[in-house]
Order: C-alpha cells, then sequence, then structure tokens
C-alpha cells in the first residue's frame, strides 16, 4: 500500500468511527432459530468450518446442545458443563449459531461498576436504533463473572426450559476477558434472542460460558450494527416436524435470564 493510500484509509476510517450510527451493510448469519432450539432440536446441521466462513465473531450452541459457543477473531471455544474451555473439532456441528464479520463502527470506554444491566443500556445509547441488529465486543478487566452452560442431551431431546432448570452455573472473580454478544430487534422474536444475549471467554481461555452477570473493572466496548440477516435453516427431520407455532417468549426468558 502507497503512502497516499494509507492517508486516504485513515481518512475513511475517521469518518467511519465518527459518523453516523446506522449500519454499514454488515450481516448477522444464523442456522436454526431460537424456537427450535427451545423446542429441543439439538442435532447439528452446519458444521463449525461451514459456520466460519460467515464469520469470524458469534455465539451459539454445539451438536446435542454440548456447550455454549464463543467464536472470536475466528477462533472457537467451547465452554462444556463441567465448566472448562475446550477447542472444538471444525468438523462439528452447530444446531444453533449466530455470527458475523466483526467490523467495529464506534467504541466507548464502559465506566468502572457498571453491571449487566448497566452495560446493557449504555450500549443501547451507542447502538441506537433497535431496528437493526448489533453486533458487541467487550474487552475488559471485570470484577466478578457468572456464567453458565449447558450438558450434552441425548435423544429424546427434552425442551431446553427443563435442561437449563439443572443447568451448571460459575461464577469467576477479578478475571480479564471478552464479552461477545448481539442485541436483536423485538421483530424477530421466534426467530433469534429479542434483545441482548451475551457470551463470556476469558483473557487465557480457561473460563467462560453464557453470560448471567457481571461488573465491570474498566472495559472498552466496539459496537457493529448489521443491517442484513441471513438464515440458513436445518434440512433435517427433527426441524421439519417440530411445532413452532406457538409462543415460546415464557420459556426463553427462564432460559436466558438468571433465575431471581
Ligand atoms: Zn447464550
Amino acid at each position: 500500500m502507497t503512502r497516499r493510500w494509507l492517508v486516504l484509509a485513515g481518512g475513511w476510517m475517521a469518518v467511519a468511527l465518527a459518523g453516523c450510527a446506522g449500519p454499514s451493510r454488515n450481516t448477522l448469519f444464523q442456522t436454526s432459530t431460537i424456537d427450535a432450539l427451545l423446542a429441543g432440536v439439538y442435532d447439528g446441521d452446519l458444521s463449525l468450518r461451514e459456520l466460519r466462513r460467515h464469520g469470524n465473531f458469534g455465539i451459539g450452541t454445539f451438536d446435542d446442545l454440548d456447550g455454549e459457543m464463543v467464536l472470536l477473531d475466528g477462533q472457537f471455544h467451547q465452554v462444556r458443563a463441567d465448566g472448562r474451555v475446550y477447542s472444538p473439532d471444525l468438523d462439528g456441528e452447530t444446531p444453533f449459531a449466530a455470527v458475523c464479520r466483526f467490523q467495529p463502527e464506534r467504541q466507548v470506554a464502559v465506566p468502572s461498576g457498571l453491571d449487566m444491566e448497566g452495560v446493557e443500556q449504555l450500549l443501547d445509547r451507542e447502538a441506537a436504533g433497535q431496528n437493526w441488529f448489533a453486533a458487541i465486543r467487550m474487552d475488559g478487566h471485570f470484577k466478578m463473572v457468572r456464567t453458565r452452560s449447558v450438558p450434552a442431551q441425548s435423544r429424546p431431546y427434552p425442551l431446553l426450559k427443563d435442561v437449563a432448570a439443572s443447568q451448571p452455573v460459575f461464577t469467576c472473580k477479578d478475571i480479564p476477558g471478552t464479552i461477545v454478544g448481539f442485541r436483536c430487534p423485538p421483530y424477530v422474536v421466534g426467530v433469534n434472542v429479542s434483545g441482548w444475549h451475551f457470551h463470556f471467554i476469558s483473557r487465557d481461555r480457561s473460563f467462560g460460558g453464557h453470560l448471567l452477570g457481571f461488573e465491570v473493572v474498566t472495559g472498552m466496548a466496539q459496537v457493529d450494527m448489521l443491517d442484513r440477516l441471513v438464515m440458513q435453516l436445518p434440512a433435517t427431520k427433527d426441524f421439519a416436524g417440530v411445532d413452532l407455532s406457538r409462543d415460546r417468549q415464557a420459556e426463553l426468558e427462564g432460559v436466558e435470564k438468571e433465575k431471581k
């Protein structure tokens, strides 16, 4: 790259970072639907290798519901129910995942002391426009992080709400790491998780999972607004036969959030 092009690229970056909050033609790719997962469609249909062709950043789960997925910088991490983090085989499959090519448009320092709700409110201001999708990466140091995972299931598959009722929960204190997540618009109910959905991976890649709560010491969040949704639906008998006509929002609330 010549010096002239470097200058031009630098100027463009400055405009992009300082510009409007709107998306820049970025795509959220997802396989299956959240309601199919809630209904127990846990057989993977898309390999991780294939999934990674659609993005280097995202969250999801694995074949048989075997743990929580964190895809960060193109690397998959599998947080299993034993609380350990594994490097999954790229030939393994996923029954539900959402990914994007992470290209942040803006970043914001996250004040010390904020909890998950506080961070969500901060990000809602930064990622203005709730009818778009938003990907968020937050690197930081945390006073406390609480996660959960889910154990691998065998047939006949139970509903996700019944699996989550006995999910293992893990707490780690004084830990650096990265939050990976998305905010989906209200109208995606049934398709994905409406609102914020975060997973976590520690900097040393030894701790993580679906985020239930945290407290920030220091953090820097990056936001990537997304304005396209691409879905690939499983070509399986289970998906073809499952009843996706009813409202599973109450079940989803119970699965995603911590029991109070
Ligand atoms: Zn999750």
